[in-house]
């Protein structure tokens, strides 16, 4: 990885750490707690409360996105970040352009997922 490289992906993390803090506040407003007693008929109520769940899920998400983020950023200056933590092979430059955070290369990331 070129030193050119490696401050465009640290633009990046940090554009990316920005975008997800905001993202996790949206969700945070959005999956507050439905009101028991609130004028919502029955099913637009289970309606709401589904879509809580969905919220909820992409909310964690979203927070443990953020962790590797910030984890990426403590990383970026080491001669280990952009190498693969299982092969140990160079993560291409495009795939942490997409996904700075990415501590393996897409080879051994989808073997551990499948
Ligand atoms: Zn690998």
């Amino acid at each position: 990885m070129t030193p050119r490289q490696r401050k465009e992906l640290r633009e990046h993390i940090d554009v990316s750490i920005r975008q997800t803090i905001d993202e996790i506040a949206a969700l945070e407003a959005r999956s507050a707690p439905i009101e028991p007693d609130c004028s919502l008929g029955r099913l637009t109520r289970l309606e709401a409360m589904g879509e809580q769940q969905v919220n909820g899920h992409a909310l964690s998400e979203a927070r443990i996105r953020l962790n590797r983020l910030k984890y990426a950023l403590t990383r970026i200056d080491h001669e280990s970040y952009g190498v693969c933590e299982v092969c140990e092979e160079a993560i291409p430059f495009g795939r942490l352009r997409i996904m700075p955070e990415a501590t393996r290369c897409v080879a051994c990331a989808s073997r551990k997922e499948g």
